[in-house]
């Protein structure tokens, strides 16, 4: 790109020199005719030469004038602009031309020949060459006029009137003028039609010029467009196998992650648990990048878009500060939030997006300091229903070289690479910020001093949903941090609905908001929803996706058409947990994605957004502590009578993980021990075989999919697990390997039931 400006600088300085050149050289012609002129006119003076007077002043004057005018627009104005060039040599022969019909005299285009060529012609070779050649032939073409009588023929032609002047009986007599035929046929013949011709090549080569110009002009232009074409598509091409192989990559990483998670929970070994440590950290910072690069090449593809939701500042920043933290206090950092306390509390915008500009400013804010502190400056300008928010990152790091800012302008690039070779990075962090604020229409301002440090800021303007004053971050923090496992608030106002299929998958989202006294409505299906929510007005929707008859996407399509959840936030509950899924539901009109199994902080966040705040009874919290794990091993240690049911369980069924089980039901021993009495009693296998004799595989999928997630809410992870394949199998019409794989769960769920009931038994006995 480079090269081809400094080609072009260098045609165009060629071609200015060339034109200064030829310019020079007409300004010569141009002068040797003035001085003919005047040598003329002072032998005429003189009497040695006479001409009829008025004929030399008529010729002179005009001639003299034109002659300064010329000089100065070739010496004061830069004709590079062709269009310019143009108008000037058409306006020139215009006006010309009526002076020359008043003044009667052909002699008057004369000075116009140089101003063309100054004008037109960047070329002396051109010029010399028109101008010999034009002298010669019209010489020819005046001498035959003369000797063949033409003369008049041609001054007709050549001026309008006046004729009679210098016409004898109908012929022209050069005597009666001059004495010197020969050098009067020269000055006010021979010369006017040069320069005349002259005009007349002129003309027809610009008009070429013009046609020719604009043809190539044409097939640049069309050239160009290809090429343009041909770059975005390959473009479009790259972004679009970035993305894919990105999400190709994302899915076993996701895998890899989850095993580690396995390893990480059930591996008593300390070398082994570090070892899945260290799978956990690569794996996640692998995750990272491709996420990143998924993001950027579906922003460049087009395939981006802004989901903008009501969202409330304290959660943004609350989370953002539990993932900072723990990185700047790895590097002992200090991490200031400081948010001015009058700015709103909620906002309508894309918080994700947001949120992930913020990650990536801070994280390198703390990736680039070494020491010193971190800190995000929130401020806020209301105006109206509008605010305009301010954020700032400030760092007390490397900083960046003045040199530097500028490069950090282009997308994917580092700098100051030698002393931040011991940095990881990508140049994806800084490249996807200004894609999203862009989206957003903002943009990244960089300040910074070398060594000192740096401050990345932005603005965005936001439609304000609650002006409550955000208040003090810092207590905000304290209050959150006491409140952090476990809140338990009441809302006994609040009326819910959760539609699930799933008899189990309801009881378990019941009994994680038993606590709280609202008013819970279930319904097992979409028609039954709609029923529901025909007599009944909530406040909020839990709608599970994979249902029989009608599933969630098509329910809320429905309800939508009868205007039956207007304003009511619905929030898909599903356990279709993969990240590209969300947006999809997003797009369908869910609100949120809430994944099974429900965890109750999780369910506790999305209550505490989208329900109406003055539902909430706020003296009601509670400090639920101790967490689940510590409860656990005190509920064991204290049952006097050695292990709880579970734990006898886990000694026939080592696969059962309490704490999943447990953390699904909010820590509760009880309700986890109601879940799994129905977990024993479902009647999944009478109801899978069915389907499979009827073919009825739809239903078969909708059936194993619940089971799936009940297992997962157990703590039975293998059976979720081997429920999972099959009803990915069943969908792909592997029917072979789904019975196979059917079989093996039958025996896990069998084996499983016959130790619950053997445990209960065994302690029903020993109770009593
Ligand atoms: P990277 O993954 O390399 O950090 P980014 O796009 O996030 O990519 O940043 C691009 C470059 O900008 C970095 O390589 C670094 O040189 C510079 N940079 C970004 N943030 C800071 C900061 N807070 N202080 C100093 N330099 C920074």
């Amino acid at each position: 790109m480079k090269l081809e400006n400094k080609k072009n600088e260098d045609i165009t300085i060629y071609l200015e020199d060339q034109e200064a050149v030829a310019n020079t050289y007409v300004m010569r012609c141009f002068t040797v005719i003035m001085i003919v002129y005047v040598i003329a006119l002072c032998l005429n003076l003189a009497g040695i030469f006479t001409v009829e007077q008025s004929l030399v002043w008529k010729s002179f004057v005009p001639s003299l004038m034109i002659y300064v005018f010329v000089k100065l627009v070739i010496k004061n104005l830069s004709l590079s602009d062709p269009k310019t060039k143009y108008f000037i040599l058409f306006s020139t022969i215009v006006v010309f031309t009526i002076i020359g019909v008043f003044l009667t005299y052909h002699v008057i285009y004369g000075p116009l020949l140089p101003l063309l060529y100054a004008i037109l012609y960047p070329s002396k070779k051109f010029t010399k060459f028109a101008l010999i050649l034009t002298v010669i032939s019209t010489a020819i073409i005046v001498y035959a006029g003369y000797y063949f009588g033409l003369c008049d023929a041609n001054m007709v032609l050549l001026t309008s009137g006046a004729m009679e002047e210098y016409i004898v009986n109908g012929q022209f007599t050069l005597t009666q003028i001059n004495e010197n035929p020969v050098f009067t046929l020269f000055l006010f013949f021979v010369m006017p039609r040069c320069l005349i011709y002259i005009v007349f090549v002129t003309v027809c080569r610009s008009i070429y010029n013009i046609v020719s110009g604009s043809l190539e002009k044409a097939k640049l232009t069309e050239e160009l467009r290809i090429a343009k074409e041909e770059a975005e598509r390959a473009n479009l091409a790259k972004s679009q196998f970035l993305a894919r192989m990105s999400h190709e990559i994302r899915t076993p990483i996701n895998a890899v992650l989850g095993m580690n998670e396995m390893i990480l929970l059930e591996s008593e070994e300390e070398t082994i648990r570090n070892y899945a440590e260290d799978v956990k950290n690569s794996s996640e910072l692998l995750l990272g990048i491709i996420n990143d690069i998924l993001d950027s090449s579906k922003i460049e593809s087009g395939k981006m878009e802004l989901l903008p939701v009501d969202y409330s500042m304290g959660s943004l920043l609350n989370d953002l500060y539990n993932l900072i933290r723990i990185r700047a206090k790895d590097k002992n950092l200090k991490l200031v939030f400081d948010v001015d306390a009058s700015i709103p509390r909620g906002y309508f915008g894309d918080d994700k997006r947001i949120r992930q500009i913020l990650i990536n400013l801070l994280t390198n804010a703390v990736k680039y300091t070494e020491k010193g502190t971190v800190t995000l400056r929130v401020t806020a300008q209301t105006t109206g229903e509008q605010a305009l928010l301010r954020f700032a990152v400030r760092d007390t790091g490397i900083g960046i070289r003045p040199q530097d800012l500028e490069i950090l302008n282009e997308e994917f690039r580092r700098v100051d690479v030698v002393r931040n070779r011991n940095i990881e990075g990508t140049g994806l962090g800084l490249t996807i910020a200004r894609q999203f604020l862009t989206l957003m229409g903002s943009k990244l301002v960089i300040t910074s001093e070398y060594e000192k440090g740096s401050e990345f800021s932005f603005e965005l303007m936001q439609p304000v949903i609650d002006e409550m004053p955000f208040g003090n971050f810092q207590e905000r923090l304290e209050r959150s941090a006491r409140q952090q496992k476990k809140i338990e608030f009441l809302a006994p106002e609040a009326k819910i609905l959760v539609v699930d299929d799933n008899k189990m998958n309801l009881k378990v989202f019941c009994g994680l908001l038993k606590h709280t006294k609202m008013k819970i409505f279930e319904a097992e299906s979409g028609r039954s929803c709609l029923e529901l929510l025909e007599k009944q007005k909530v406040d909020l929707i839990f709608l599970d996706h994979m249902m029989p008859e009608m599933d969630g996407i098509e329910t809320l399509h429905v309800m939508k058409e009868r205007r039956l959840c207007e304003k009511i936030p619905v929030i898909m509950f599903t356990a279709n947990a993969i990240i590209g899924d969300k947006e999809k539901y997003l797009q369908e009109g869910f609100r949120d994605f809430l994944s099974k199994p429900v965890l109750s902080e999780k369910l506790e966040e999305i209550l505490y957004k989208y329900l109406p705040q003055e539902l909430f009874v706020k003296e009601e919290v509670v400090n639920k502590e101790p967490a689940v794990q510590e409860e656990l091993a005190v509920s064991a240690e204290t049952a006097g009578e050695g292990l709880s049911i579970p734990e006898e369980i886990k000694k026939l069924i080592p696969e059962l993980n309490i704490s999943a089980g447990m953390a699904t039901s909010c820590g509760d021993e009880e309700f986890y021990l109601e879940i799994l009495g129905d977990f024993v009693n479902l009647p999944i296998k009478k109801e899978l075989q069915q389907y499979w004799e009827q073919s009825d595989y739809h239903n078969y999928c909708i059936r194993i999919h619940g089971f799936k997630n009940n297992a997962y809410s157990v703590g039975l992870r293998e059976q979720g697990d081997i429920a999972y394949d099959m009803e990915r199998l069943t969908r792909e019409g592997f029917s072979e390997e789904v019975s196979v794989l059917q079989k093996q769960l039958f025996e896990k769920y069998d084996a499983f039931c016959a130790a619950y009931h053997t445990v209960v038994k065994k302690k029903g006995e020993s109770a009593e």
